[in-house]
């Protein structure tokens, strides 16, 4: 499985869903049960993102089963990882697996400092093994101004990243998707499923998609 281009609002694809490889995910969030909801549910394409750390024992056994239970499927499957953006502008994810994998950046700590969070963010986006900008917003508190949201964009745009809509968060913030869109931004969609119930869910962000479809 390789990366993949991704640009597309569609409703049937689902770029960001988790699994019972990590530890807090419902306990029948299977590979395959996910597939086999993604299909009942008609959705044509899903990536599998589980949370991933530097020190992830399991992703050799995760990458197989995905493997094994795609190759029976009419899905597209990406697998991939959802790593945490750390305030050095690395990501916390074993560099072996960022170049071929499916790669989403989310903040997951707060930083309680701007320009660490926006300093981190850029050197996330400028990233090439970074494929996806996973439910971004700015942290609780944090005031990011309209010229520092645009700066952000252009890089978005100049990295060729595409910015996620996250249906579980509702994120990123309306305004930040009207000043990213006007600035050529990319997005797709991702319900950050938790639960089978969830994949492919985005009734609750049809807001955002049509700001993101505007203009
Ligand atoms: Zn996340
Ligand atoms: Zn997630």
């Amino acid at each position: 499985m390789q990366k993949a281009a991704v640009n597309t609002m569609d409703k049937l694809a689902d770029y960001h869903i988790h699994s019972t490889y990590n530890d807090h995910s419902d306990p029948d969030l299977t590979i395959n049960n996910v597939i086999q909801i993604a299909k009942s549910k008609g959705l044509k394409k899903i990536a599998f993102t589980e949370h991933v750390r530097k020190s992830s024992d399991w992703i050799p056994k995760y990458l197989d089963e995905i493997q094994r239970c795609a190759i029976a499927s009419s899905l597209d499957i990406l697998s991939g990882f959802e790593a945490k953006i750390l305030q050095n502008g690395d990501i916390d994810c074993p560099s072996e697996y960022r170049t071929e994998y499916f790669v989403i950046a989310s903040f997951h700590s707060v930083f309680g400092n701007k320009q660490v969070w926006i300093n981190a963010l850029k050197s996330v986006i400028r990233d090439p093994t970074v494929d996806v900008i996973g439910h971004l917003a700015p942290e609780p508190g944090m005031k990011v101004s309209e010229s520092e949201i645009r700066s952000i964009a252009e890089e978005i745009v100049q990295n060729r990243k595409v910015v996620e809509l996250n249906s579980k968060y509702r994120r990123p913030p309306l305004d930040w998707i009207l000043t990213f869109k006007a600035k050529g931004v990319r997005f797709h969609l991702g319900s950050d499923a938790h639960s089978l119930n969830s994949v492919g869910s985005f009734e609750n962000i049809n807001d955002l998609i049509v700001a993101a479809n505007s203009l």
